[in-house]
């Protein structure tokens, strides 16, 4: 008797297993510290950005890890773009729509 022995369980490929499973690289910022002039990546954790009413009242800012210094840079639009995209703290100053 040999009934059909093909079943149906096979193997779970390890990109199967992984499918799900998004990228988990951490994003990383280049700044730099107008203090010390250090050089430096932070992690998105370590920056937070706020976004005022302008463009001018838009900056991000981080503590410089070399010297302790509090940064705060202005932000253009595609610094927004980044910084938010890559999951920074945003922080709106001024709520209006
Ligand atoms: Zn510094």
């Amino acid at each position: 008797m040999s009934e059909s022995a093909s079943s149906g369980v096979q193997g779970m490929s390890v990109a199967t297993a992984f499918a799900g499973m998004r990228s988990v690289a951490p994003v990383v910022f280049r700044a730099g510290c107008p203090d010390c002039r250090g050089r430096f990546e932070l992690a998105a954790g370590a920056l937070r950005l706020a976004i005022g009413a302008s463009s001018r009242t838009t900056f991000y800012s981080f503590t410089c890890p070399e010297c302790g210094a509090a940064v705060r840079k202005p932000a253009g639009e595609r610094i927004v773009e980044l910084l938010t995209g890559g999951g920074v703290r945003t922080l709106k100053l001024h709520s209006t729509l």
